[in-house]
């Protein structure tokens, strides 16, 4: 499964697509209402066909609601029971049951295998009419969901979800089919000082660019908060407060990108520690957001896939920065604030991420079977 976005092109019909979000939140609120009710008056849960035949029925007598398409109606549903099963399963962790969504700041709606068809080219028809996206790539596979999304700034977005076939052949990231060409191999590891530290000693830092934009951001948040609720002037607020966070995420955005191609520049495999974003929070707290290392994996793995090169991922429980590189040694533990250790076994010094990286890059590159690598430089024979 593979999921491509796509952005619309801006057009006055796409109002059209525009009214059957509302439509679609519209529909969604009357049907968290009759879970409601039907819980007040039977004591118990509405069954998802049920309420889908409900709720088709209703919609033969209501032209709002036949905006959008039958299997978009049936997904709203199908969405609600999951939330419903979600919260019966886990109330006790603190799940809350679905509940009312605003009809503005509904986002989506999404058709499975009817109420669209895609016209060649960039040309998608959605119910009887055509709209343009632009085609940054191509839609191969057979198309499961197609999702329309409108982002808070009233743009519109196609969400394809396609069943990839394996015909390239290099998603097995089978270890033949890496491309020696700078016969380099290194370890990376996370940080919060540096955003990269490199097993061959380089830090790369964060641009935080989250922290040079707080200011702005900081200061259209309050703009935002001063006007009037309801108002034209608040709207215009809550945009302009939107694009500021947008603008720092495209700047990162960038950043990553090149960053990736730099590193599979360099390096012909680049072993990471697998990420565990949820204990880095907990740990970190939620500077970890401005971070976006998943966000960067993501990119770093699709270029990698680009250029034929490697990426491997150690387990997530090796303790990378509490094993000395130098002699294998496991501290019993390492505060986060310890920058650099001395090694009890040893008596060498570890710069704390540095010597993460070195244990990243000598575990990514024993599971590969090269051995033993100790430097970046050294030649691999994969
Ligand atoms: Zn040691």
């Amino acid at each position: 499964m593979k999921t491509l976005k796509f952005k619309l092109y801006q057009h006055k019909r796409n109002r059209f697509l525009k009214r059957m979000i509302n439509a679609s939140g519209v529909i969604y609120n009357h049907c968290i209402a009759l879970h409601k009710r039907y819980y007040r008056m039977w004591g118990k849960h509405i069954r998802c066909a049920k309420l889908q035949a409900h709720i088709a029925k209703l919609r033969k007598r209501n032209p709002f609601w036949q905006t959008v398409g039958s299997q978009a109606v049936q997904d709203i549903c199908q969405r609600i029971e999951k939330a419903y099963q979600l919260f019966f399963k886990h109330n006790k962790k603190g799940v809350r049951p679905p509940g009312f969504k605003k009809v503005k700041k509904y986002k989506s709606f999404t058709l499975k295998q009817a109420g669209y068809k895609f016209l060649g080219g960039n040309r998608v028809k959605i119910g009887n009419k055509i709209y343009q996206f632009w085609k940054s790539r191509e839609i191969e596979g057979t198309v499961k969901t197609l999702t329309i999304k409108r982002t808070p700034l009233g743009e519109l977005f196609m969400v394809v979800v396609v069943n990839a076939e394996r015909s390239r052949g290099v998603d097995d990231g089978s270890k033949s089919e890496v491309e020696i060409k700078t016969g380099k191999i290194a370890g990376f590891d996370f940080g919060l000082k540096a955003f990269l530290t490199c097993s061959d000693g380089t830090k790369i830092d964060s641009p935080q660019f989250f922290k040079q934009s707080l200011n702005a951001i900081t200061k259209a948040s309050r703009q935002h908060s001063k006007k009037l609720k309801g108002s034209t002037n608040r709207d215009e607020a809550r945009k302009n407060l939107v694009r500021k966070y947008e603008d720092i995420s495209n700047r990162r955005r960038d950043w990553f990108w090149k960053l990736a191609h730099e590193l599979t520049d360099e390096f012909d495999v680049l072993c990471f520690e697998t990420l565990n974003l949820k204990g880095m929070q907990r740990l970190w707290g939620r500077k970890i957001s401005d971070l976006a290392f998943g966000e960067f994996l993501k990119i770093l793995e699709w270029v990698a896939k680009k250029k034929n090169k490697l990426l491997v991922f150690i387990d997530p429980w090796y303790p990378s920065s509490k094993t000395c590189s130098s002699c294998g040694h496991i501290l019993e533990t390492l505060d986060l604030s310890i920058r650099r250790w001395r090694c009890p076994s040893c008596q060498s010094e570890n710069d704390r991420d540095e010597n993460a990286s070195l244990n990243i890059q000598r575990v990514g590159s024993s599971t590969l079977g090269v051995g033993d690598v100790r430097q970046s430089q050294t030649a691999i024979s994969v």
